[in-house]
């Protein structure tokens, strides 16, 4: 039975899975590469859970609780007694074999290895592990505390005790559950990030600005978010790194990567992350680029 969770990335995605499985009771330790983003994290999950007591999800003492249920650092050593590491760090595959080639000697035999990646091979990445069959797809939706669905996703050697206990896993964590194959992107990104894409060839080849095209879609197909201001929200780079796993994973040339995303990337401006993207975030309120 799963009790103890690492999560390697204290990015946003790190933060979110943490702040869902400290909140579950579960101890979780959270570890990243870069030092900054360990001290950044603590202060961001706190900041949100102090946003869902003050909307009454839920009380001050189970927000005291569940803080003190998570460590940071940077040491993969602290990861002895993890049951589950989850990985959700860069969407970049080299990272990711760096990631579970630095843990490897750090976790014992039976700790499942799970990954957030949204679009790279899972069986790929698992047979580069030495637990193929304790390597799954544990696919969180952004932001993690409000987002109901994980997509979990099996590699062609995960077994199924692995595939049991992530699924009780994401369960008592609230969540509701997709079983995708393991193809690139998934279910949910196979289908979003075209249309994302689409949004931005469609800013590129001048039929709209950044606000005609977030409007539309809003108003006109009722989703709650434009696909630049989603665009912005999952991360230009992340966009980008899944444009390409769908293009270059299915050969197909109606996936291509939009040039403009290409050149936002390029230019750093990665969205809400670096505070400027679609959007510029300085102020009060986002100003389109475009
Ligand atoms: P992010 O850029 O916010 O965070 C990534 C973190 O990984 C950073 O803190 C970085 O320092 C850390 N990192 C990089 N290399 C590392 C290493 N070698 N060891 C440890 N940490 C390292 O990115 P994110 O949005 O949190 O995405 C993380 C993962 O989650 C990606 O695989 C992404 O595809 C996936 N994901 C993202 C979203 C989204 O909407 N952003 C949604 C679902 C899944």
């Amino acid at each position: 039975m799963i009790q103890k969770i690492g999560v390697v990335g204290a990015g946003q995605m790190g933060n979110g899975i943490a702040h869902v499985a400290a909140l579950a009771g579960y101890d979780v330790k959270v570890v990243d590469i870069d030092a900054e983003r360990v001290s950044l994290a603590k202060g961001l999950i706190e900041a949100n859970m102090s946003r869902q007591v003050r909307r009454t999800l839920i009380d001050e003492s189970e927000m005291l609780a569940a803080l003190d249920k998570i460590q940071f650092g940077t040491d993969y050593a602290t990861f002895t007694d993890r049951d589950i590491v989850i990985e959700a760090a860069t969407e970049n595959e080299s990272v990711k074999r760096e990631v579970f080639k630095a843990l490897a000697p750090h976790i014992h035999e039976n700790t499942i290895l799970a990954t957030n990646t949204s679009s790279i091979s899972i069986t790929r990445l698992g047979a580069r592990t030495d637990r193929p069959e304790k390597f799954i797809g544990l696919h969180f939706m952004n932001p993690v505390p409000v987002m109901k669905l994980v997509e979990i996703i099996r590699g062609l050697g995960t077994d199924s005790e692995t595939y049991q206990q992530v699924r009780d896993l994401a369960i008592s964590l609230g969540k509701t559950i997709s079983l995708s194959e393991d193809f690139p992107a998934f279910i949910v990104n196979r289908i979003l990030l075209p249309m994302v894409n689409e949004a931005i060839y469609t800013l590129y080849e001048g039929v709209g600005n950044v606000e005609a095209i977030d409007t539309g879609m809003k108003l006109g197909a009722n989703h709650p978010m434009g696909p630049l201001e989603l665009a912005d929200f999952i991360g230009l780079d992340t966009c980008l790194a899944v444009m390409q796993v769908l293009y270059e994973g299915l050969a197909d040339t109606k996936y291509r990567p939009c040039p403009l995303l290409v050149k936002y990337v390029e230019a750093g401006w990665l969205g809400r992350k670096t505070g400027r993207g679609f959007y510029d975030y300085a102020g009060d309120v986002p100003v389109p680029t475009r």
